[in-house]
This record gives structure tokens, sequence and C-alpha cells, in this order.
């Protein structure tokens, strides 16, 4: 049995040499940036390396970069921030519907309690958002604009510069989450007219545990976590130096080899969706082809079975893959991203998301294309589910 790792949009195994780079500052550099002796001052060199790197990876300026301890961190500053300082100037914000759950759950928090206004745009079929909605939706209450860069089932990229434009021409602070973009395809913040982003390490093979929140020189918002006056008193709590040196390093290198594993990645992608819907009856691709798609995504819907029960198939023939679906222990509903492209609830629960990184090879791929088309077969055999389609659909 093979092991194949297809979950690369869950989470990234650390770079060794990433990991060799962060290493000394556990144990040899462990000095608190605050402080006034020479240790210190390495730690404190180490961070402002690590922000060179990743401005120097979008095109932004050291300063207008602030680590912090997550993605999710930085969606909640962006939100919170923007609605706290802005609040007197209006209430509303637009997002979309299939954004992750940082966001989501943190819109829904400021409406709830806070006295936002939210507006979530719909998607096409594909996952995409209509540039008409984001302009019908705009009112001289809107203070910010969160469109994800690229989302995380089905790997839709959305039309940020026509976004960023618009924003800019109207004055609305423009936020994305690029958590998964920022991994697979190239950002310049300035060309794409972006004023606020979300990033985080663990999805490009960095450590857990460290984010990075990109605020446009100028742009003024609340802090969110409070306490000392770490990050030009825009970030409180001692910085996590080695998670912040792991970040840098892991972006420069993503970067510097990004042109080669696009293209090795796409090729790869595409050979397991065409090879899946070709072997495999009533598949759908979920999401869309080419360009517009983050080059490791996949996501498929399987008519007649549960998603979950595939995942167990599969980990059984030692493939890791998710539903896509953030289930959350107990939650049984189908994902949000798909029920928003107009999947029924049938379609949403038999998906399956394999997305792909640096160790997915050729080989893998034959694999999973050679043990997925039973699983399926054979669960569908068993499955109520199926039986009740085909006699409506009439289908064999
Ligand atoms: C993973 C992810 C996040 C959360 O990042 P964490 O660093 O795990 O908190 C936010 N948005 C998207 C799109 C993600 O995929």
């Amino acid at each position: 049995m093979q092991n194949v790792y297809l979950d690369y949009s869950a989470t990234t195994p650390t770079d060794p040499e990433v990991l060799e780079a962060m290493t000394p500052y556990f144990t040899e550099f462990f000095g608190n940036p605050s402080s006034i002796y020479s240790l210190a001052s390495k730690s404190r060199a180490a961070i402002e390396k690590a922000r060179g790197q990743v401005a120097a990876a979008l095109s932004a300026q050291p300063e207008e970069i602030f680590f912090t301890s997550s993605g999710t961190e930085a969606d909640n500053w962006a939100l919170k921030g923007a609605f706290e300082k802005l609040r007197s100037k209006g209430n509303h914000i637009i997002t979309t519907k299939i954004e992750h759950h940082a966001i989501l759950h943190t819109a829904d928090y400021l409406e709830k309690t806070e006295g936002a206004s939210v507006t979530a745009l719909p998607v096409d079929a594909e996952g995409k958002i209509r540039l008409d909605d984001l302009k019908a939706a705009v009112t001289d209450k809107t203070i910010l604009v969160s469109v994800m860069f690229a989302n995380n089932e089905v790997g839709t990229i959305q039309p940020i510069k026509a976004i960023g434009e618009f924003c800019r021409e109207k004055g609305i602070l423009f936020h994305t989450d690029a958590v998964q973009a920022a991994a697979q395809v190239p950002i310049d913040v300035n060309e794409l007219r972006i004023d606020l982003m979300s990033l985080s390490a663990h999805k490009m093979y960095g450590p857990k545990g460290t984010g990075v929140f990109f605020m446009r020189r100028g742009v003024k918002l609340e802090n969110f976590v409070h306490g000392g006056g770490q990050e030009k008193g825009r970030r409180a709590s001692t910085e996590n130096i080695a998670g912040i040196v792991g970040m840098g390093f892991a972006i420069e290198k993503m970067k510097a080899r990004m042109p080669q594993e696009k293209a090795r990645l796409t090729a790869l992608r595409d050979r397991l969706i065409d090879g899946v819907l070709k072997a495999v009856p009533h598949a759908k691709l979920n999401g869309a082809r080419g360009e517009e798609r983050l080059p490791n995504n996949t996501n498929f819907s399987f008519i007649g079975i549960e998603g979950e029960t595939l995942l167990l198939d599969l980990d059984s023939k030692g493939i890791s893959a998710s539903t896509g679906s953030a289930c959350t222990s107990g939650s049984l509903d189908p994902s949000h991203v798909l029920m928003a492209m107009g999947l029924s609830h049938e379609q949403a629960h038999g998906s399956l998301r394999m997305t792909l990184g640096r160790g997915t090879t050729d080989e893998q791929i034959s694999y999973v294309l050679d043990v997925l088309p039973a699983i399926v077969s054979k669960r569908r055999s068993m499955s109520p589910l199926w039986e009740d389609y085909q006699k409506k659909t009439g289908e064999k």
C-alpha cells in the first residue's frame, strides 16, 4: 500500500530546510526582542529579515507586514479592526457566501453583537462572484469589501484585480483572504489594488501558528490584540521568532519554486480530474477549469454516496483526502461553498476534495486513479441514496 497525502489545502508539512532555519531561535537566539542586550538584537534582526522576505514575495513594503498567530487572526483583524475604526462612517461590510469560516463567523459576530450590516455575495456555478453583484451591493455605508483570493474547497480564483480597482475607485477598503492563493499563484498587492490581506505559514510549508497581515501604508485599523508595544504598537505579544523566521523562509522558497511547481501541479491536477471524470460514472467536477482554478485543487461530487464514507475507504488504502466541507464534529451540514454554488444536498454530501502539493507524484495520481473508481462503485452498490437516484433518473 502507498501512503498518499492529498490534503495540502488543509495543511502542509514544514519544509525541513524551513525547520532548520527556525531551530536556532528556540535554543540559541531565544532572546526577547524587546530586551536591550545584544542577544535580543539577534531576535530583532531575524524578525526584520523575515518581514523583508514576506514583503518582497508580495511586492509590499516591510512596514506593511505584520506577523500574527494565524490566518484566522489576520482575518479577524481585518474585519473587526476595520469595523471598529470606521463604524462612525458606516456599518456595511460586503463579503461572499463561500468565505472560510474565519471570515463568515467573524462577520456573523459583528452583525449579531456590534450592529454591523453584512451582505454575503452569491456565486455562480463555478464559485465565482459577479462584479455586477458587488457593484449593486455597495451603499454609502459600505466600509469594507472582503473577498477571498481563492477558495479552499473548490479552488476557484476570484477576479481580484477587478474587485480591487472597483473598491479603490469607490474609496472602500478591500481585504482578501489569500491563505490558499499565496501558496500557489503570484501576488502583487499593488497591481491587484489590495489594501488588506491574510496569509498563513502552515499552508505554504511553514510552521503552524504563524500568520501574516498585510496592511497597506496609510490604512488605519483598530488593533485586534491589545497589550505590549510589539509590531510598532499594532499587534501585542512577544514575537513568535522561530515561527516568523519560518514564515519568511517558507514564502521566499515557495516564491522561487512557484513557476515550475505551478506547471507541474497543474499537469497532475488535470490528469487527476480527467482520469476521475472518465473512470467514475456520474462524477461531477466542482469549480472552474484552467487558470481560474488553483493549480493544486480537485473537488468532485459522486452522487449516491456520502463523502465521509469515501474518506474512510480511501484512508484504508493509504490515501488522505477531505470532503472539503469543514465538517466540524457533530455537524452534518453539507458544505456552505457547494450549496452556494447551487449543488443539491445529495451532490454536496457526496463531495471529495483532493489537494496536491510538493510531495505529489505522477505514480501517486496513478494509484488514486487505480483505487478510487472501485471504491465509489462498491459504496454505491450498498447505498440506498444511489438506488433512489437510479430509480429517479433511470440511470444504471
Ligand atoms: C486555512 C485557512 C484559513 C485559516 O488559517 P489558519 O492559519 O489555519 O488559522 C483561513 N482562510 C483560508 C482560506 C484557509 O484555507
